[in-house]
């Protein structure tokens, strides 16, 4: 099986009953794991101006940082509502039940930089495209988005290539 499929721990019923959670945690202490898992997310970008990599906390965090370091470019953690400590631009986004925010530092992107947003998992793309237009509403130019991992059957990817992005995905499981 692939050098990095099959080092994704599946874990049936969590948070609830009839999710499967890919549970990253494995690739990422695997040393193999981890570091094809950064090669192939920054293969596709040599050669294109990025100016920051942004991360949607907490699993983007781990990602993105280390992309942003091979990439020799600043990093920027797109935080769930409350934790950042200086100013924040936010932006809202629907859950299956209520909505959820996540916000970032008001001067974490400069006006017309190109920023590369990294998770570790697209599912209904919801989480995503609200870092989209948080990006964009403090004048950032999104270049793309990368995940480890693809859920296609829940349409995040379509979502995301509808608004004109270019996604990147590494490996996908079927079903939820
Ligand atoms: P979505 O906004 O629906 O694309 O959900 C993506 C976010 O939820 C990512 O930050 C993932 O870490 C998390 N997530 C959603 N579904 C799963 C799953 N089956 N296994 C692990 N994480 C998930």
């Amino acid at each position: 099986m692939d050098a990095i499929k099959s080092k994704i721990r599946t874990i049936p019923d969590y948070p609830h009953e009839g999710i499967m959670f890919r549970d990253i945690t494995t690739l990422l202490a695997d040393a193999r794991g981890f570091r094809k898992a950064v090669d192939e997310l920054v293969q596709p970008h040599a050669g294109v101006r990025i100016d920051k990599v942004a991360g949607i906390e907490a699993r983007g965090f781990i990602l993105g940082g280390a992309v942003a370091h091979q990439l020799s470019v600043g990093f920027v953690p797109i935080r769930k509502q409350g934790k950042l400590p200086f100013d924040t631009a936010g932006q809202d986004y629907e859950l299956e039940y209520g909505t959820d925010r996540v916000e970032i530092h008001v001067d974490a992107i400069e006006p017309g930089e190109n920023v590369l947003l990294v998770d570790d998992l697209i599912a209904t793309g919801g989480t995503m495209a609200a870092a989209v237009k948080l990006i964009r509403s403090i004048g950032g130019a999104v270049v793309g988005c990368s995940f480890v991992i693809d859920l296609p059957d829940l349409g995040g990817r379509k979502r995301l290539e509808d608004m004109g992005l270019t996604i990147q995905t590494l490996v996908s499981f079927e079903g939820e």
